[in-house]
């Protein structure tokens, strides 16, 4: 696997550090489970990372030398993508692979000049796509001008393209991919990890409800939103709801996050100040105990290429109220686990959080038909072993056009 920003090894919910590293971590730690050697390539991105590090049984991080060994954002890391493919290949030589897999556009252009040089067949994952970012954020997304135009070309010489949703596939119908070497691979959730049942986490509860929101403290992940929506329906059960926001930077460091303050300040204009608590990021051990102590998860972006916080908070039994995008389409099912709202809506979202706060009986049942969905679709073992099919998929294809 190749992971060039995203290394499985980093600290969750920075601004670069999230969803990817995430999977990466899990979907090789459950294909070593299978009887699988991995390694994944991910970027030199400090002096002291030794060469390689072993994760788990079966599963080895390989720190590749592509620009400088310090942290650079991840839009500024296009220029080093052919170093890191020319890195790639000479170390495809010393330890061999049958298959390359490609996590991220950029991984994608280091990996296909890897595969091309070595011969071998490579899948690819965006995670996210530019065209669907430049539309949601327009002049202010950071992505170098080239990306659309690089995506549709991995798109099309990619062996196989594996959307992580529904949503994606027409995304990427859109970038002409050829549909026949497209298929969904959702993302997955650690279903022993995030359960129902265990400890229950945060602070002492001081309102009757609790709402709790994680993610990266970026605007497009709409926490916003939710800050306005406790603000509506002063007679509704919002008035009586405290939200818990976790993620962003550690939490000393929230006072100079610009996100962190602008959604203070919002708060504190609304007069919901008082009920709404920024956190800041937690360790990933811990988000288990903080959704079980949710009554209702909510996960409202803008836009969302997949969103494994949605499937975390349904794995511990808890319903998601969420935006009616991407990802959610396929995990949150809507009147069943949870409701799902329009985006960039606060009205819609007190309106659909309002009545569920109000009513245990619902919420249970929703978080029980929850925590069944996810283990029974979205565990790391149910995608790995999907994973597992594309690839065999792609090494028959490659040995036929061989012969
Ligand atoms: N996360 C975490 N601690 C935090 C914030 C986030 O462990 O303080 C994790 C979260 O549990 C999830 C991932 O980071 O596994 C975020 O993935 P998601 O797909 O929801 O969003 P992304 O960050 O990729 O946009």
């Amino acid at each position: 696997m190749v992971s060039e920003h995203a290394s499985p090894l980093a600290a969750l919910g920075g601004v670069d550090a999230g969803g990817q590293n995430v999977h990466v971590a899990h979907l090789a730690a459950a294909l070593a489970a299978r009887g699988h050697a991995v390694d994944v390539y991910t970027r030199r991105d400090a002096v002291d990372l030794p060469p390689q590090v072993e994760l788990v049984d079966g599963v080895t991080v390989v720190h590749v030398d592509a620009g400088p060994p310090a942290e650079v954002p991840k839009d500024a890391l296009l220029p080093h993508m052919e170093a890191f493919g020319r890195r790639l290949a000479e170390h495809l030589l010393e330890r061999p692979a049958d298959l390359l897999h490609a996590h991220f556009w950029m991984s994608g252009v280091a990996t296909r000049e890897a595969a091309r040089s070595v011969g071998l067949p490579w899948v690819q994952t965006f995670h996210a796509l530019g065209s669907v970012k430049r539309r949601h954020q327009g002049a202010e997304d950071t992505s170098p001008p080239s990306r659309v135009a690089v995506e549709t070309e991995l798109a099309a010489e990619a062996d196989a393209v594996l959307a992580t949703c529904r949503d994606e596939v027409s995304e990427l119908a859109d970038l002409g991919a050829p549909h026949d070497r497209v298929r969904v691979v959702p993302c997955g959730v650690d279903v022993d990890l995030f359960t129902p049942d265990g400890p229950v986490g945060g602070p002492e509860r001081r309102e009757q409800h609790r709402v709790v929101v994680v993610g990266r403290l970026v605007e497009r992940k709409g926490v916003e939103e939710v800050v306005r929506a406790l603000a509506l329906g002063p007679t509704s059960a919002l008035a009586r709801t405290e939200l818990l926001v976790l993620g962003g930077p550690p939490a000393d460091h929230l006072a100079i996050d610009a996100e962190a303050q602008r959604l203070r300040g919002l708060a504190e204009e609304l007069g919901v100040a008082d009920r709404t608590h920024l956190l800041g990021r937690v360790d990933h051990s811990d988000l288990p105990a903080l959704l079980r102590g949710a009554d209702v998860v909510v996960a409202t972006p803008w836009y969302e290429p997949f969103g494994i916080v949605p499937l975390e908070a349904m794995a511990c039994g808890r319903p998601v109220v969420g935006s009616a995008v991407g990802g959610l389409l396929d995990t949150v099912e809507d009147g069943v686990t949870g409701a799902l709202v329009p985006p960039r809506d606060a009205v819609a979202l007190a309106a659909a959080l309002g009545p569920l706060l109000e009513d245990a009986p619902r919420r249970e049942a929703w978080g029980r038909a929850a925590r069944e969905r996810a283990v029974a679709g979205f565990s790391w073992r149910e995608v790995a072993a999907r994973t597992e099919d594309a690839y065999e998929g792609v090494l028959a294809r490659t040995r036929l056009e061989a012969l």
